[in-house]
């Protein structure tokens, strides 16, 4: 019956002194639970040797570690590897593992599916199913095969960050508290549309660096492209980001899908410039990958790359992004899951 247990993965030393108390073990117990999880990365109770045997289980009658290994996984020509976990609401979520040199960079999952409807993503197509907790989060990140040798963090899989707060707060935390996984913010990068209520509090609460999806400087095209334009315009998330400084401890990129006729000609590449004039935000440039029932096609190397000089002239810092892992559905915005419906191919 191991899976009407609790899960102790996603779980801060302060929440499991309350499992401690409730279970009858001593509050120090919490920190070496916490040990076990994130340091040591335990995957049974029954692993945590520093508790006396009947401590072990006593916790083991009520809850279990909450580690989960992929149940799938596809693996690119060019070395990306996408990999399958259980979600939420029947829905399975994708972690893409992305080697470059000597990185190694994992973009996670914040929720299974998504509620806001950007017509040329595959996960907005499949609408929400369920939020990740900070635990599940944090198993993709323990749980990949490459897990120690992850050099990066990425949160631009399924699911807008910003919708799910709580839990990415929790599972960043996690990530970068010396009791947890030790890690530098500088090495996590969170991907939003720009909720801005959800902007400002990552802005104030963590030091990760910021990633936005603009995609186009003008309201209107915004608008079409991605409804949360009505609701929090580009224009105020970068008066927002004016007032954060970029230029020393954390990064700030705008991230920019190229369609062929949309929005890839230099009266696009200068409005953007005017758009973040203020900012020290970087432009990521970056190649549409296909996806059923969108009009927009990629956009020809050429228009990206004197888009890119237009905007680097401009003073605005402009690279294109390398696509990695288009052979197996794992580029931006092709993360689509498997619905627990469907039959495996
Ligand atoms: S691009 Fe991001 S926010 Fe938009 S639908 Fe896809 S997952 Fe959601």
């Amino acid at each position: 019956m191991g899976e009407a247990k609790e899960k102790l993965l996603g779980k801060t030393p302060a929440e499991l002194r309350d499992v401690c108390e409730a279970e009858g073990l001593k509050p120090f117990a919490a920190k070496q639970i916490a040990h076990w999880l994130y340091v040591k990365r335990a995957t049974e109770i029954s692993e945590m040797t520093d508790l006396p045997k009947a401590a072990r289980e006593r916790l083991s009658q009520r809850y279990r570690v909450g580690r989960e290994a992929p149940v799938a996984e596809t693996r690119s020509m060019d070395g990306t590897a996408k990999y399958l976990f259980p979600g939420a609401g029947g829905l399975e979520v994708e972690a893409v593992m992305i080697p470059d040199k000597e990185r190694a960079t994992l973009c996670v999952s914040s929720q299974a599916g998504c509620k806001m409807g950007c017509r040329f993503c595959m996960t907005g197509r499949q609408g929400f199913h369920g939020n990740l907790d900070a635990g599940a989060i944090i198993n993709q990140v323990l749980s990949v095969p490459e897990s120690e040798e992850l050099t990066n963090i990425v949160f631009m899989g399924m699911g807008e960050p910003t919708d799910n707060l709580s839990a990415v707060l929790k599972a960043i935390e996690i990530l970068t508290a010396p009791w947890g996984l030790g890690w530098s913010p500088k090495r996590i990068t969170v991907s939003t549309i720009g909720n801005l209520p959800g902007l400002q509090r990552l802005l104030e609460e963590t030091k990760v660096h910021i990633a936005v999806s603009i995609h186009s400087p003008f309201s209107d095209e915004r608008a079409g492209l991605m409804p949360v334009e009505r609701a929090w315009p580009a224009k105020k998330i970068v008066d927002l980001l004016r007032n954060y400084d970029f230029a020393h401890q954390r990064r700030l990129s705008m991230e920019y899908i190229m369609w062929r006729g949309i929005n890839d000609d230099l009266r696009h590449a200068e409005a953007l410039a005017r758009l973040l004039k203020g900012t020290d935000a970087r432009v990521n440039l970056i190649r549409f990958h296909r996806i059923p029932d969108f009009e927009g096609g990629p956009a020809e190397q050429e228009r990206m790359e004197a888009f890119r000089d237009r905007l680097n002239a401009l003073g605005v810092t402009a690279t294109i992004r390398a696509s990695r892992g288009e052979d197996i559905a794992a580029a931006c915005g092709m993360l689509a899951g498997k619905d627990k419906g469907e039959e495996q191919q």
